[in-house]
């Protein structure tokens, strides 16, 4: 099995915040049996490795990552009764689209969700309305010490407020079952359109992570916090608090990760000070999160 290991990759091309060093590895797999190779290449040069899929949660260094980054090209789905397997690298919007044309829903809050169904279960990605773990069935993972495959459910996910488990672990989904409801595809396309109003309206376009902090509780949200901490429009290099919506943290063009890092340090400060509240980045912030 032939493995495409390239060195010195800018990590930037592979993320929404369009930031980001080098990888000193960088290779992209489309089965199982090449992210196992990679990982056994990475372990043999005892350096760390990890994989993305759509870039649309991470946040790497200026400085690059000091080890292997893998690029997830899984993309295949089945639909089979009223559930859908899909390979962990398929976009959650198309996941929602394909169904849609089935007559499948009961997702379309995650139509505007950007990203890979892979990377939605790590995070347990969603939205007020519905999160990954409410739909999810069982994922077919390649667990971090172990060179086969296997099956597992909810129980070891152990899913929560934007994380599970795989949080904690090296564990690699390959592809994530979910369970959809029966329904006409002109019901989905309204839902969508609903989702797409209100996104727009509370939302800014451009380069980000989506929020950029969890909330810490059901109220006040950190997008309430920050804003009442007086950082909305707040600016370092090319970083911009939202002034939309303070929990927006925007790469206005040239934003290096360092800025991002040091206006979202502030704001964490301001919202600390004010109201005694650490507030815990949802983006996942390589190789080393500052925050903890
Ligand atoms: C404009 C915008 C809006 C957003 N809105 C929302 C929203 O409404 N709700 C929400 O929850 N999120 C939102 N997000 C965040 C993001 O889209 C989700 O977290 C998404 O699920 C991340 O998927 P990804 O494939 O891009 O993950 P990546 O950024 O590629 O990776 C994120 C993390 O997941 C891990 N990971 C990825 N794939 C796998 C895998 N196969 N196996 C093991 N680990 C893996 C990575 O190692 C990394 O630690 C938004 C982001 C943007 C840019």
């Amino acid at each position: 099995m032939e493995l495409k290991v390239q060195t010195n990759v800018a990590l930037s091309q592979f993320t929404t915040y369009r930031t980001g060093g080098p990888a000193r590895f960088f290779a992209p797999a489309r089965n199982w049996q090449q992210i196992f190779g990679l990982r056994e290449f990475a372990k043999s040069k005892g350096m760390p490795y990890l994989i993305i899929g759509g870039g649309s949660n991470v946040l790497f260094a200026d400085e690059g990552y000091p080890g292997l980054v893998i690029l997830n090209q899984m993309d295949k789905l089945r639909i089979h009764g009223k559930n859908v397997t899909a390979d962990s690298a398929v976009s959650i919007s198309k996941l929602v689209l394909l169904t849609a044309k089935h007559n499948l829903g009961g997702v379309s809050g995650f139509a505007l969700i950007p990203g890979s169904i892979g990377g939605a279960v790590y995070g347990n990605a969603g939205v007020p309305d519905i999160s990954i773990s409410d739909v999810f069935v069982h994922a077919e993972i390649l667990p971090e010490n172990s060179d086969t495959p296997i099956i597992v459910g909810s129980d070891y996910c152990k899913f929560d407020y934007r994380t599970s488990h795989f949080k904690d672990t090296k564990d690699i989904i390959l592809n994530v079952t979910l369970k959809l409801k029966s329904t006409p595809a002109a019901i989905i396309k309204t839902e969508i359109n609903q989702y797409i109003k209100a996104r727009t309206i509370k939302q800014p376009i451009g380069l980000s992570c989506g929020s950029f902090f969890k909330n810490p509780g059901q109220f006040p949200s950190a997008g309430w916090l920050i804003d009442q901490s007086g950082c909305k429009g707040m600016e370092v290099g090319g970083a911009q608090v939202s002034e939309k919506h303070a929990n927006f943290i925007m790469n206005t063009g040239k934003a290096s990760t360092a800025d991002i890092l040091e206006l979202a340090m502030e704001v964490y400060n301001r919202v600390e000070e004010k109201y005694n509240i650490n507030l815990e980045p949802e983006v996942q912030i390589l190789p080393k999160n500052p925050f903890i």
